[in-house]
């Protein structure tokens, strides 16, 4: 396989622009995607028939606005390119009307209210500054998507805002640092994705993985990720064929698909792509996501995606690796060689942190749906409670600069804090602390509370607007400075001193942090409920409508279908867990009851003296376990009905206080059944056979 020639080959990317297009159009195109200029109308009719030929060239028939609407997954309605000629033939047309915009009566997506059925129009607007590509035949046009009064209804649009904010305010601080030769400044994120892979068959045979995606009954294998021994394994046959194909298909489309490994529990792996500017990296997450899905099934397999499929081992995560970089090529995250450049260094390192601190509660927001609920603070996974992990080193850099004391790296040269120069910085010599939910990892922060079936969008958006939010303070006060460099002295030492609590290098998957957390003031919003309840807070909603990002009506929008999406996935969960139980693991608990019963029988008129006490014993607990699942059905039948019919607002609740609870007590009974009752007799494969299914 020629890699550098199928890399990007299903992608209408600059090589594909320079063959089909005169070298003018490219360049507008190219200002259109590095500046954001609009592109000329009249030049949008060229790039259209450009797109089509090459796409025909390539085999597509078909084109698709691709957007990315609330239900966090993507959209796409096809055309075929297909247009009557007049005389019983056709020829194939593609307008610049069609690319740039189209109409979707996509009256069934989420709004959140922001639309009623009656005007149900929406529009897709093509996206130019994500290259369009071409899969399964069809030419994809990355597209935003918005209802027709122009309020957004995806994740794009607020993510393409929140760049612009950003952009808008790193440069005025850049300009504050004399960096006259920068024009652009690019917002870089890698997003490493975790999935398990199981096989087909006994997939099939789970209507809790069909419906819900992750396992809603199951007790533990003898043997789970106890020894280590998956992490880092190497990898069985039938995972790399997958694992091939995938990059394969992902490098046609330009992703790139870079490291990949067995991850943590049994069954699971991690794929990680090259960073690239965080639109485009939000949308070749999306196509990973769908690719390996799509491909695991041709080598009969299943990729979930599910935040935690199996309790009790390690659930996927997704950590999104953040970085801004100027268009000069200059890290604005990466400390420096000179004190200077590391004032502007340091800058960018405070506005982060002071960023998570102020906004503690928009970041834990977006990262928070009911699957991720079962995932984040247990096993693996961050706690609900934000921090930052910066290391040290830089800790102590901080620090010396708050207390105005000389600092002193160890071996190393001793570096004076003061007014007039900032310390050298040397690189990070710590160790990674792998439990903080945001670490500082060198040249680029780490963001790891995201669920591994989420899409980037919202965690990006909100990283965006909150260090936007923080540069804008910057750069109000230091553009009117008469003394730039004590004020922005002032500025770091301030900040370290008013943010320092959500400097965190220890564990924070241990007790004692949520303790100290608490003490410390930091938000801990365990549920997605409780997390929802401050998203429409004024602080929140001020950063968002004074950012340009989201008005207030938007928000709320996305508050209104986050939340009804976690009643609805509670529900179906609930009503998948009920179905699973009375139709199937109760009757089967019954016949061994049943069986049991019979033996003890049939061993009395034997011989009454015949020890039974196997069969009475089982039975006893096989019966005290189908009472408490009885018990639990009605409280989860009651809870769920209670749950239709409450209102929105207290639907939520309900799911969290009453509906998850059964939920959870059906799940206690029918686990400990299953590890007494003959295998013969259950419903469903075991977690060992799922975990352990690919060979
Ligand atoms: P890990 O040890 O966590 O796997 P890596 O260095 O392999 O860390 O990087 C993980 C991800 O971070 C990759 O997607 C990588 O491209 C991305 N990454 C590396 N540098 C940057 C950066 N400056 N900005 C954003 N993402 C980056
Ligand atoms: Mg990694």
């Amino acid at each position: 396989m020629d890699i550098t020639a199928i890399f990007g080959s299903m992608v209408f990317d600059e090589k594909a622009m320079r063959q089909y297009l005169p070298s003018e159009v490219v360049n507008a195109m190219q200002n259109v995607q590095k500046l954001g200029e609009r592109l000329d109308p009249e030049l949008a009719d060229t790039v259209a028939t450009a797109m089509k030929d090459w796409a025909i060239a390539k085999g597509a028939t078909h084109y698709s606005h691709w957007f990315q609407p609330m239900t966090g997954t993507t959209a796409e309605k096809h055309d075929s390119f297909i247009m009557p000629d007049g005389h019983g033939g056709v020829i194939t047309a593609f307008s610049g009307k069609e690319l740039i915009k189209g109409e979707p009566d996509a009256s069934s997506l989420p709004s959140g209210g922001l639309r009623a059925t009656f005007e149900a129009r929406g529009y897709t607007a093509w996206d130019p500054t994500s290259f369009a590509f071409i899969k399964d035949k069809t030419l994809y046009i990355p597209t935003a998507f918005c209802a027709y009064g122009g309020e957004s209804l995806d994740k794009k649009t607020p993510l393409l805002r929140s760049m612009e904010a950003l952009q808008k305010q790193a440069m005025r601080i850049l300009k504050l640092f004399g960096n006259e030769d920068v024009s652009g400044v690019r917002i870089n994120v890698g997003a490493e994705q975790e999935y398990f892979l199981i096989d087909e068959k006994e997939y099939s045979r789970r209507p809790d993985l069909i419906i819900s995606g992750h396992t809603l009954f199951g007790a533990n294998a003898p043997k789970g990720q106890e020894l280590d021994d998956h992490y880092f394994g190497n990898i069985k046959p039938c995972v790399k064929q997958f694992m091939e194909e995938l990059d394969e298909e992902l490098w046609k489309l330009g992703v790139l698909a870079k490291t990949e490994h067995n991850e943590t529990a049994p069954g699971q792996h991690e794929l990680a792509p090259v960073y690239t500017t965080v639109n485009v990296a939000c949308d070749h997450n999306q196509l990973m996501m769908e690719l390996m899905q799509n491909i695991a099934r041709r080598h009969g397999m299943v990729c979930l995606l599910h935040e935690k499929p199996f309790s009790g081992i390690n659930g996927s995560g997704k950590h999104i690796n953040w970085s801004m970089s100027t268009d000069t090529g200059v890290n604005l995250l990466s400390p420096g060689d000179t004190p200077y450049t590391n004032a502007q260094f340091l800058l960018f390192l405070t506005a982060v942190i002071r960023a998570v601190d102020d906004y503690q509660d928009a970041l834990r927001i977006s990262v928070a749906s009911a699957g991720n609920d079962n995932r984040l603070g247990a096993c693996e996974a961050p706690p609900a409670i934000l921090s930052v992990y910066i290391g040290d080193e830089l800790t102590k850099v901080l620090e010396a600069i708050e207390s105005e004391k000389d600092y002193s790296a160890g071996q190393k040269e001793l570096l004076r804090v003061g007014v007039h120069a900032l310390p050298r910085i040397p690189k990070d010599t710590t160790d990674r602390n792998r439990t903080s939910p945001f670490a500082f990892t060198g040249n680029k922060f780490e963001f790891r509370m995201l669920g591994s079936s989420a899409s980037i969008s919202d965690s990006c958006t909100v990283i965006n607007t909150a260090v936007a939010q923080e540069l804008k303070r910057y750069a109000d006060a230091l553009e009117i400075s008469r003394s730039f460099e004590a004020d922005l002295h002032e500025i770091i030492a301030d900040t370290v001193a008013n943010h320092r609590r959500i400097l965190f290098g220890g564990n924070c998957y241990g007790a004692e942090w949520e303790a100290r957390a608490a003490e410390l003031g930091l938000s801990n919003l365990k549920t997605t409920p409780d997390a929802l309840s401050h998203m429409c807070d004024r602080k929140n909603i001020e950063l968002f409508t004074s950012n340009g990002v989201l008005t207030e009506v938007e928000l709320r929008s996305r508050c209104e279908i986050m939340l009804d999406n976690y009643c609805k996935i509670t529900l179906i969960d609930a009503l998948t867990m009920l179905q699973m139980a009375k139709t199937q693991i109760m009757p089967a608990i019954n016949r061994y009851i049943g069986d049991l019963a019979d033996t003890a029988i049939k061993l009395r008129t034997v011989d009454a003296k015949l020890d039974s006490s196997y069969q009475s014993e089982t039975l006893a607990t096989l019966c005290d376990l189908a009472s408490k699942a009885t018990k639990a059905i009605a409280e989860l039948e009651a809870s769920v009905s209670e749950a239709h019919a409450a209102t929105k607002q207290s639907s939520a609740s309900v799911c969290r206080d009453r509906v998850l609870p059964a939920m959870h007590k059906l799940r206690a009974a029918i686990d400990a059944s299953q590890k007494i009752t003959d295998k013969q007799y259950w419903p469903y494969p075991g977690y060992d056979e799922l975990m352990l299914s690919v060979r």
